[in-house]
């Protein structure tokens, strides 16, 4: 199919949903006008409900502004043929055209005011349709009504009561029908018209048959000499509600028009709920009584099916937050854990550079910074205790002809293993540094100098057997030893400096001995 023929067939399918439609508003304002005629007017000839309006008001709300004109042409000429066997043309035009005013300005104030595709599933939508159908639009169109029906020169009533009763008649039919056949049609337009349970079935024949039953007996006039039992309409307006209740707008809507159609056809038929009064307001009560339970019904439906909504927006706008708090609270698991890997990685990081810090990194021993952070703490700790202390410091022996005949790799290896024999000399509460080169300190808490003494002479006898391989050479250190004690009181430096000027002496005496 060309583009052509494909906008050609969409305008095709277009006019033939309209004439379709126009065809079928126009039947059933024919219908609704010849029901208003003949099946909803007393014996005395007081009209009770005019039903064309409904259609008329239903197609206005559900079909798109463009259609209006064909509704209207529509409306018109089924206007024209249900009036002209009993009215002059002139007045048959001007009914059509008042009826076409009237629910076209209803129409549009209510779409105006509760935009959007109107249905009688919100509250707002109910009352707009209230205020501006059967109050505000009916009782300005039965002013002009009344006017036609008084030019006719045919009514024998007042002005003011052929306004009354074209506008009650009006309202009535409004306000019966309009609902009724905007859900129906909404209903059947949508995708699924009949979702019905068995069960539901069952309660709504249930329902009906009590309408019809309690509807048959509470719209006869009670007559006191028979054994009767006085239904009186009252008793109908639960069953609106519990149709209101359980089968929701289109549920109450069809049991009010079940109700209306019940009170009506016995009014037609001459028979009065009301005992004592004259027919005419036997008619107002009844239309009164039928409005009531309309709004009643049908306000309740709205109400529940909008409080129903409003609960549906609450569990999925509660489900959507949920699962947004769930993705927030993964998310936030992600990121602890990530924050954890961090924070483990800088743990690693920091202990690993306090390591550099405070090592020696050819030797492994604490560094000179270190040693003198630890050993005045010790120091300190001993001062309180009046504790005793020495310091031996030590330096190898020609160690730079090491380092010219073997090479600095051996001069190296000799720094690295003189380590062990130094530490298995020594106790595990002794601080032992490397000040730098190849010069070593040593702190001994709880030592005198003697105990010092001895503590170096055996350092320097493990220094003195130690032999390092290197390829096919061994090398053999000595070093020099200076010992201080400490007098409880001067400060670390003081401490370094005397058992520095000790093996400065030891260095003088020869070498490979210890001084004091
Ligand atoms: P003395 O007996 O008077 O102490 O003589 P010495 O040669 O040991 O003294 P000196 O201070 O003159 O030389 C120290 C040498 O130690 C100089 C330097 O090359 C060497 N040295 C210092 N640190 C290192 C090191 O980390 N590795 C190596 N292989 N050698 C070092
Ligand atoms: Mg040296
Ligand atoms: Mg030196």
């Amino acid at each position: 199919m060309s583009p052509q023929q494909g906008i050609e067939h969409v305008t095709d399918k277009r006019i033939r949903q309209t004439l379709v439609r126009m065809t079928l508003i126009g039947l059933a304002y024919y219908a609704g006008a010849w029901i208003g005629v003949h099946q909803t007017i007393t014996p005395e000839g007081i009209a009770v409900l005019w039903p064309p309006n409904a259609v008329l008001l239903a197609a206005f709300l559900v079909l798109p502004f463009r259609q209006w004109p064909a509704v209207a042409v529509a409306a018109l000429c089924a206007e024209l043929a249900a009036d002209l066997p009993s009215f002059p043309l002139p007045a048959a035009l001007a009914f059509g055209l008042i009826n076409l005013l009237e629910t076209s300005v209803a129409a549009w104030l209510i779409r105006h005011f509760t935009g959007g595709e109107f249905s009688f599933r919100h509250l707002r939508n109910g009352a707009c349709f209230l205020l501006f159908g059967p109050l505000l639009s009916s009782t300005v169109a039965a002013l002009l009504g009344a006017g036609v029906y008084l030019a006719l020169g045919r009514a024998d009533s007042s002005y003011l009561m052929l306004w009354r009763l074209w506008w009650f008649g009006d309202a009535l039919g409004l306000l019966l029908l309009t609902p009724l056949f905007v859900t129906l049609w909404q209903r059947l337009a949508s995708r699924h018209p009949l979702r019905f349970s068995l069960a539901g079935g069952a309660e709504l024949l249930l329902l009906w048959v009590a309408t019809v039953l309690i509807g048959m007996l509470a719209f006869v006039q009670d007559t006191p000499t028979q054994l009767s039992f006085h239904f009186s309409p009252i008793l109908l307006v639960p069953l609106g509600i519990w149709s209101a209740l359980r089968f929701g707008v289109a549920g109450a809507t069809l049991t009010v028009s079940l109700i209306a159609s019940l009170a009506v056809g016995h009014l037609t038929r001459g028979i009065y709920p009301y005992p004592g009064i004259e027919p005419q307001d036997a008619v107002w009560v009844t239309q009164e009584y039928l409005a009531i339970v309309a709004v009643l019904s049908v306000g309740l439906a709205i109400l529940l099916h909008e409080i129903a909504q409003q609960r549906l927006t609450l569990i999925r706008q509660d489900n959507e937050l949920k699962a947004q708090n769930s993705l927030l609270e993964a998310r936030i698991a992600e990121r602890t854990a990530d924050l954890e890997h961090a924070n483990q990685a800088l743990q690693q990081a920091n202990t690993q550079l306090e390591k550099v810090a405070t090592t020696d990194f050819l030797t492994g021993f604490p560094n000179r910074r270190h040693f003198e952070t630890q050993a005045q703490r010790e120091l300190n700790r001993l001062a309180l205790d009046q504790s005793k202390a020495a310091l031996i410091m030590f330096d190898l022996d020609h160690f730079k002809s090491i380092n010219d005949i073997h090479g600095h790799e051996a001069g190296d290896a000799v720094l690295r293993e003189l380590v062990a024999p130094v530490q298995a000399a020594l106790r595990p509460s002794d601080l032992f540094a490397r000040l730098g080169g190849e010069e070593f300190v040593i702190l001994l808490s709880h030592a005198n100098r003697q105990q010092a003494r001895h503590v170096a002479e055996r350092i320097r006898d493990a220094l003195g057997a130690l032999e390092i391989v290197q390829g096919t050479t061994r090398i053999h250190v000595s070093a020099s030893f200076g010992v201080a004690q400490w007098d409880g009181s001067a400060d670390l430096h003081r401490l370094i400096q005397q058992a520095d000027m000790a093996l400065y002496r030891a260095k003088g005496s020869g070498r490979n001995c210890v001084m004091t």
